[in-house]
């Protein structure tokens, strides 16, 4: 829908949403009454070069030329608004690559202006003109009249010869950021009155790349599902993913849970999932937490307040060579993709090669885990006879002392998570990132990494708002406590050794 992007079109340089250094500069030379003869305008699609570069063509030739700005209302500028400006020559070289259109141009370059102060030339995609077609430009742009003002636009520069960068004054457009965009499109829901909730707008401003032209047009679609569209139809219609899903596959891989993953593609391919879609949505959500984590917290990404949380979480479960390992085997199977006869196959062995990667605190906090498990459920294995224990398994009390044994506890958990969800979903958040490892009388005690997240779970508000979630879901009374993990080293070996291997084989997970 071009009809959004046209009512939106900025008609002034006040009205511009970005390039800030770009509309200072121009603006500037036009109020000193000293625009270039020739302007390059360089960026990727959707910037704002050819908006910005018609503001410039009214705002030299503007009749009431304010502050060096456009007025939008005078004779000059309702005609270039209309297309109907006589000293206004625009030309898409893409469509128009030979000489012979240049050499008209520059016919018209010679003559004065017939109503305005200057002529201007726009030349789009400037890039795709022919090598004798550069040539005449050259020698135009070497000597142009003093009533000439060339614009030339590109999304390539590369593919522009520096002679013709030379004579030029350059200015480089910025693609837009997420946030830019989101904010532009909240205020355009305002205006036209649509109703569309945030989380579509964010979906809409994360698949548009940069590109206000691209955000509109999805904007549009969107608005044919009518006011309040549901965020499923929207991704169906948008064909992207949501930023949920791409959450999960990451908390299945940060916690390890290799047994989920099937079922989580089996729920992708149930809903008709295109594979590259998901992983080139889930590639961009990885980058996201790699910004997050690089920067210690800072974010180029507009996120709703519970996602930046569950983001937040997810990154405080990895290492940087993790994430960075992660990545690489999502980029891989991104590769992969196009050769595949299943197109979910190489996304499953991405998943679980991430989940078996060798190295980092999330797999010794899930082997100490297992670990302390199998100890409970192998009585046999008494601290004596495995001689020195992992802290994990000899924080396991005896059996006949528990009320609540770890697996039951483990088995009750995710619904313990998703009542405290329903309350107060970034507590929900810190929970999922945490382990539960050991049960004792009355006490749960989960496994945090950061003493802020143990200081967020055993804030007393919260603790209360647990320990009644908890007493809800099991029936008893227990009291959760954090406890930070120091994650020295991984199990050592000795007697653990063949039950580390079991769990090798029986796929890392503990069956009951
Ligand atoms: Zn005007």
């Amino acid at each position: 829908m071009a009809v959004l992007y046209r009512k939106y079109r900025p008609q002034t340089f006040a009205q511009v949403l970005s390039q800030k250094p770009v509309v200072q500069t121009l603006q500037n030379q036009v109020k000193s009454g000293q625009p270039a003869h020739a302007y390059l305008f360089t960026g990727s699609r959707g910037v704002g070069k050819t908006s910005i570069a018609r503001i410039l063509a009214k705002a030299v030739n503007c009749q009431n030329n304010r502050q060096g700005d456009a007025c939008g209302t005078c004779e000059v500028c309702r005609q270039i608004e209309a297309g109907s400006f006589i000293d206004l020559v625009e030309i898409d070289a893409a469509s128009n690559t030979g000489v012979d259109n240049i050499r008209e141009i520059i016919e018209h370059v010679r003559f004065s202006p017939s109503s305005g102060k200057f002529k201007i030339f726009i030349i789009d995609e400037v890039h795709m003109l022919s090598k004798g077609a550069f040539n005449a430009l050259l020698k135009t742009l070497e000597e142009p009249p003093a009533h000439a003002i060339f614009i030339l636009a590109t999304t390539e520069i590369a593919k522009v010869p520096a002679t013709i960068i030379s004579r030029t004054q350059r200015f480089d457009f910025k693609a837009l950021s997420q946030e830019d965009i989101f904010y532009h499109l909240k205020q355009i829901c305002q205006t036209e009155q649509i109703q569309i909730g945030s989380d579509v707008l964010e979906l809409i401003a994360q698949n548009a790349e940069g590109s206000v032209r691209d955000s509109l047009s999805l904007l549009g679609k969107v608005a044919t599902l009518g006011d309040n569209p549901i965020m499923e139809e929207c991704q169906q219609l948008l064909g992207v993913t949501d930023i949920a899903v791409c959450e999960e596959l990451l908390h299945l891989v940060v916690n390890k849970e290799a047994g989920q993953v099937p079922d989580f593609f089996a729920r992708q391919s149930e809903r008709g999932a295109d594979y590259a879609v998901l992983n080139r949505d889930f590639l961009e959500y990885l980058r996201k937490v790699l910004i997050y984590k690089a920067t210690g917290g800072r974010a180029d990404f507009v996120l709703q307040a519970q996602r930046l949380e569950s983001l937040a979480s997810l990154a405080a479960g990895l290492e940087m060579p993790e994430l960075i390992l992660i990545i690489r085997l999502f980029l891989k199977a991104y590769k992969d993709l196009a050769g595949a006869s299943d197109p979910q196959l190489p996304l499953l062995l991405a998943a679980l090669e991430a989940i078996y990667r060798k190295t980092g605190p999330g797999a010794a906090l899930a082997a100490k885990a297992a670990v302390g498990q199998a100890v409970k459920k192998n009585e046999i294995l008494t601290s004596q006879k495995v001689g020195e224990p992992p802290v994990a398994a000899a924080a396991v009390p005896a059996a006949e002392e528990l009320e609540i044994s770890l697996a039951e506890a483990r088995e009750l958990f995710p619904e313990i998570i998703e009542e405290v969800r329903k309350q107060n979903g970034p507590l929900a958040s810190v929970l999922r990132s945490s382990q539960l490892v050991v049960t004792e009388p009355g006490r749960l005690i989960v496994a945090v990494k950061f003493a802020f997240n143990k200081q967020n779970l055993e804030n007393p508000k919260n603790a209360s708002l647990i320990n009644a979630v908890i007493e809800k879901v099991s029936g008893k009374r227990f009291a959760l406590s954090a406890r930070l993990a120091v994650l020295d080293k991984e199990p050592g070996p000795g007697v653990l050794d063949p039950l580390a291997q079991a769990l090798k084989v029986f796929g890392g997970e503990l069956v009951e």
